[in-house]
């Protein structure tokens, strides 16, 4: 009797582990472009909504778009290459690329869905094509690797990001969709997103014709422009350049 009794526990204790797991695992998601199971709860349509709404916001945030046309051409130019030529472009995102007036900030980043920004203080620092093509590439791997909508998921924020956005388009109540907005740009990729971005970077590259060797200096630059200015998406939630470096040396032997 006694061992019946904590047999019948152990089942009963099993099956609520077995709901939780199945709960968890209903969210889940093979991502085609990385063979990655995911937890993500947006659509890809949401991921581009969002990632839409929020671009004129993060514009503003870093000191409107930098008023020289030629190189936002260069850059919308090299962006898509690097998207024509790779797996991003079966993927279902609409990718646009952004040159950013802030010439204090070194930064690039990217919005669920496809927008991807770079800084003026960061590209006047590029020494070549292909190192703007590693920072784009890298920034094009986070949108493949949806790695806001994993963390918007992780955060139990789906819901309130889809309120902010809807709410932002009827632009009533726009401070709540602003405070929505911020969230997402604050919103730290873990080092294994880094790692996994660098690495489709490297293979984006490649696949477009670019140098992958160039990131490596992408490194170099990052590393020597460390400091007080230090940034949210590219030095404070980014694994050490040194580290980085190492693994791109990797990935840059596993594709060529
Ligand atoms: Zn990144």
């Amino acid at each position: 009797m006694k061992r019946g009794g904590s047999f019948l526990r152990i089942i009963i204790g099993l099956g609520i582990v077995i709901f939780g797991v199945v709960k968890f695992c209903s969210s889940a998601e093979e991502n085609p472009y990385i063979g990655e199971t995911q937890y993500v709860d947006l659509s890809a349509e949401e991921e581009m909504a969002l990632g839409e709404e929020s671009t004129p916001a993060m514009i503003q945030q870093y000191g409107g778009l930098h008023p020289d046309e030629a190189e936002q051409r260069k850059i919308r130019k090299i962006g898509q290459k690097l998207v024509q030529n790779s797996i991003a472009n079966a993927s279902p995102y609409e990718y646009e690329f952004y040159l950013l007036a802030d010439a204090k900030t070194i930064n690039a980043f990217a919005l669920p869905g496809g927008p991807v920004f770079i800084t003026y203080a960061l590209y006047s620092k590029l020494e070549s094509e292909d190192q703007l093509a590693g920072i784009l590439g890298h920034e094009i791997g986070h949108v493949i690797g949806r790695h806001s909508a994993e963390r918007i998921a992780k955060q139990g924020f789906t819901n309130s990001v889809i309120t902010g956005v809807a709410v932002g388009s009827g632009s009533q109540e726009a401070s709540q969709a602003a405070a929505v907005i911020g969230n997402l740009v604050n919103m730290k990729y873990g080092r294994g997103d880094e790692l996994e971005s660098d690495n489709l970077g490297v293979k984006i590259m490649i696949d477009a014709g670019y140098n992958p060797e160039e990131m490596l200096g992408v490194m170099q630059i990052l590393k020597e422009s460390a400091g007080p200015n230090s940034t949210p998406e590219f030095q404070s939630t980014h694994p050490d350049p040194e580290n980085r470096m190492e693994k791109i040396r990797e990935a840059i032997e596993q594709h060529q």
